[in-house]
């Protein structure tokens, strides 16, 4: 199931909006990495 998914940085707060594939209830981006090199701690909504 294709999601759309926002992705925003705790550390920033620099928000991302991504196409992800939800599968058994988790959303997979492939997102990495933020521009300001934070890797972990993100919001992650799924939009409507
Ligand atoms: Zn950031």
């Amino acid at each position: 199931m294709r999601v759309k998914v926002r992705i925003v940085c705790k550390q920033c707060g620099e928000s991302y909006i991504l196409r992800g594939i939800k599968y058994h209830g988790i959303v997979q981006t492939g997102f990495k990495q933020c521009l300001c090199n934070c890797t972990e701690g993100f919001l992650i909504e799924e939009q409507a």
